[in-house]
């Protein structure tokens, strides 16, 4: 979700766009305006080496600019290497749109949009993301080849949330390993916090696998609703990361490990869906490793969404989905055990195999 660790005082101070705090050595940043729709957009291409840059596309009623600047960049850093470390050939992008989805989209906007990303040749691929419907990227599909997400009837792969659950389930799993010595969450108490699309899927999985799930939301009828179909007890302390569980497992928003939360989290291992949940990649990262708690890294294991995407530029159908998200497991298994062989956090090792499979590419591409 949008940043909450910046603040626009602190982004004021530097150079517009490439002395930006979030600035990481970008390709392309587009500022996109049209007077008659009202569209101010940005779209960050942050790496092309293994192919067109996609991510999907956020519209949200940001304070500033700078907060619009500060997420876009961020976000398609994240993309970069969350494809990267997933092993697809896709490069990182993201695209803002500055305003309230709610009363601000507009057909004529999201086609405006789309003519924007066009205009890129294939550099940037869209996709949805926060504010965006299926119906919006449809839209956007009448003016650009360049989007994905589109709906099943279009020739689009669908929902992706259930693919994106899955794969933070098969993370999940990997992780027990990793720290239990065995991958069965028969049992085992998962919180998940945030119920959404996402997490509702993930808490099917888990109950339906005997682990003991509590849910926490906003949204009460939905935490009712979805305790009752799924009989996942509903949380009801206030200081949720105090306690006491197996697994914490963050499906709302971003940076919820964070200078407030770090020192308090009980849970053993912290595996879940959201973007961005070290609110300092290396400081909490750190903490949680003297701390003894397994943190599946976020850009790994919710890597669904964007497999399933993907599979609209390749062409693999449903089966191809799955074994590719199923492979989570392996990946994070790995990665969890390279960061301990070599005393590092399972954010760096997981960047560091993204990173390196870019550096790789760029040599092939060099000869
Ligand atoms: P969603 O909007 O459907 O669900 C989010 C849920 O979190 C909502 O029910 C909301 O009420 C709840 N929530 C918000 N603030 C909360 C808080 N402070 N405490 C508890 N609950 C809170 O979103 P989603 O599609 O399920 O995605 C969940 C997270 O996973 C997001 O961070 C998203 O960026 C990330 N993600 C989603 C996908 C995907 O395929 N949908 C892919 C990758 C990453």
């Amino acid at each position: 979700m949008v940043s909450d660790v910046i603040h626009a005082n602190e982004l004021y101070k530097v150079d517009p766009v490439f002395g930006q705090i979030s600035f990481n050595n970008h390709e392309q940043i587009v500022f996109c305006n049209d007077k008659d729709t009202g569209l101010k957009a940005i779209i960050g291409i942050h790496n092309t080496v293994l192919g067109p840059a996609l991510g999907g596309t956020r519209m949200w009623n940001y304070n500033n600019e700078w907060e619009a600047l500060n997420d876009v960049l961020r976000l398609s850093r994240g993309m970069t290497y969350k494809s990267a470390v997933t092993g697809l050939n896709l490069g990182g992008g993201k695209a803002v749109i500055i305003g309230d989805a709610k009363t601000q989209k507009t057909p004529e906007l999201m086609k405006k949009f789309g003519e924007f990303v066009n205009g890129l040749s294939g550099k940037y691929i869209t996709a949805e993301d926060v504010g965006m419907e299926t119906a919006d990227m449809d839209l956007v599909r009448e003016v650009t080849p360049y989007v994905t997400g589109i709906s099943e009837s279009k020739g689009g792969a669908g929902n992706p949330s259930p693919i994106t659950a899955f794969g933070v389930y098969m993370g999940m799993k990997a992780a027990a390993k990793f720290k239990f010595g065995s991958d069965n969450l028969d049992g085992k108490s998962v919180l998940v916090q945030g119920i959404g699309h996402v997490g509702e899927a993930l808490v099917d999985h888990l109950t339906k696998e005997g682990a003991k799930v509590i849910i926490s939301d906003l949204n009460q009828e939905r935490l009712e609703a979805v305790s009752k179909t799924y009989g996942a007890s509903i949380y009801n302390g206030n200081d949720l990361y105090s306690e006491s569980v197996d697994i914490y497992a963050p499906c709302a928003l971003g940076a919820t490990v964070n200078n407030d939360t770090v020192n308090k989290i009980q849970a053993k291992i912290i595996a879940g869906a959201a973007n961005n949940q070290l609110a300092n990649e290396q400081e909490h990262g750190l903490i949680l490793q003297e701390r003894g708690i397994v943190y599946a890294p976020d850009f790994l294991i919710n890597a669904g969404g964007i497999i399933n995407v993907y599979a609209e530029l390749e062409g693999y159908g449903k089966q191809e989905i799955m074994r590719k998200t199923e492979n989570i497991y392996n990946t994070t298994l790995d990665i969890l055990t390279n960061a301990e062989v070599n005393g590092i956090t399972t954010h760096e090792a997981a960047l560091q195999v993204a990173k390196a499979r870019i550096e790789n590419r760029k040599k092939e591409n060099n000869k």
